[in-house]
């Protein structure tokens, strides 16, 4: 079958996930980004399998580990740039509810490839303070994310795919998604936080959360493991870490705050006291949706027009496995699962 035109507006997560799943069916695929990035460059791009509050796992979890960790590994070939990093995350239990949770699934079939039995190391573990003791989860890895993005948008401009520009409204005519005088198929949305400024897609409910991190040094901390409770440690090397992230709801500013490093201090101070030097703070924007499922579809009357967006604090597990099922619908017509469907809500046009 003859290749079909796509034009993908925005190379973060979203748009190049997708980009990398339709030019491996053999389409043709423009992605148009002005390359200023607030959130898939600046993430710390940690893939956690659980959810720790009531110890679940991540929504479509094991689809999306057994989709991500080859996605990440072969793109790591062909941007020719390290961007996959396994780490086992050690929770500080919260509270002795949330250590019984661990403690019922530790001995599930389907929890025991992530939630290892907890020892008596684990209780005594003597890096952080903890009164509740700590579990260790396994198979999480983090992705470079500044990498994941810059190394993207070098490939996609090296096999001239790739337009470094701002979408232009006053060009486009979106009922033969004409962009510029040329005619595309299909055209795919991919946003981000950015998304209540494309008229079309506007009145879909991608909301603003604003995330703020820390970079430190210190020897205090462990560097083979990432501590989590109320904020993650993140080891990068070098006795640096990452520290964070705030939660800033309906904000969309993207500057850093005092107020947001002392939260941050704060909860690591939960751990203990460690000497730190704080070397950087940075500030970003997460395309969030109430629900907690990202948004993705066709727009209700102008049919050649797609939305991919929403993907929130899970996106570096969820992005291969949706941009797989984007690709699917938008090839084949296959359904998207009920819950991301841009259907679940009033879209008007
Ligand atoms: C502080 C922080 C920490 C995070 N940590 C993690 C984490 O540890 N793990 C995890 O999985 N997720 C994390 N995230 C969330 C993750 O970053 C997002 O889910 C993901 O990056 C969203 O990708 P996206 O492609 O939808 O949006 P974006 O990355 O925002 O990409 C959208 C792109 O579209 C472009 N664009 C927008 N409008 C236009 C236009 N009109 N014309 C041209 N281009 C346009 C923008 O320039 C941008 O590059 C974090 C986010 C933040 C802010």
């Amino acid at each position: 079958m003859k290749p079909q035109k796509f034009l993908i507006v925005g190379a973060g997560l979203a748009g190049t996930s997708l980009a990398h799943q339709l030019l491996k069916a053999g389409q043709s695929v423009t992605i148009l980004d002005k390359g200023e990035n607030h959130a898939t460059a600046i993430a710390a791009g940690m893939v956690n399998p659980m959810v720790f509050r009531r110890m679940n796992k991540s929504w479509r979890l094991d689809e999306c580990m057994e989709d991500a960790i080859p996605f990440y590994k072969t793109l790591e070939q062909q941007l020719n740039t390290p961007l996959y990093f396994p780490i086992t995350i050690r929770r500080m239990f919260s509270s002795i509810q949330e250590r019984e949770f661990w403690e019922k699934r530790q001995d599930l079939d389907e929890y025991k490839e992530y939630l290892t039995q907890i020892s008596e190391a684990d209780n005594n573990y003597s890096k952080a303070t903890n009164e509740f003791g700590s579990g260790r989860l396994q198979q999480a890895f983090w992705i470079d994310a500044l990498a994941y993005y810059e190394g993207n948008r070098n490939y996609f401009r090296s096999i001239d795919c790739l337009l470094n520009e701002t979408f232009d409204l006053t060009q486009f005519d979106e009922k033969t998604a004409s962009y510029k005088g040329i005619e595309y198929d299909k055209v795919i949305f991919c946003c981000g936080y950015l998304n209540k400024y494309i008229p079309f897609f506007a009145s879909a409910p991608v909301e603003q959360t604003k995330g703020q991190t820390l970079t430190i040094e210190s020897t205090d901390l462990p560097e083979d493991e990432s501590l989590n409770r109320k904020c993650f440690v993140l080891p990068l090397g070098e006795n640096t870490f990452r520290i964070g992230a705030t939660y800033e709801w309906n904000d969309e500013t993207l500057t850093t705050t005092e107020t947001s490093k002392q939260l941050l201090l704060e909860h690591l101070s939960v751990l203990g006291d460690f000497e730190l030097k704080i070397v950087d703070q940075s500030v970003g924007v997460r395309p969030t949706v109430l629900d907690r499922r990202p948004i993705m579809g066709q727009h209700p009357e102008l049919d050649k027009l797609f939305i991919f967006n929403g993907l929130g604090t899970k996106g570096y597990l969820m992005a291969p496995t949706l941009a797989k099922d984007m690709c699917a619908f938008l090839l084949e017509g296959k359904e998207l699962d009920r819950e991301v469907s841009l259907k679940r809500f009033e879209v008007k046009g």
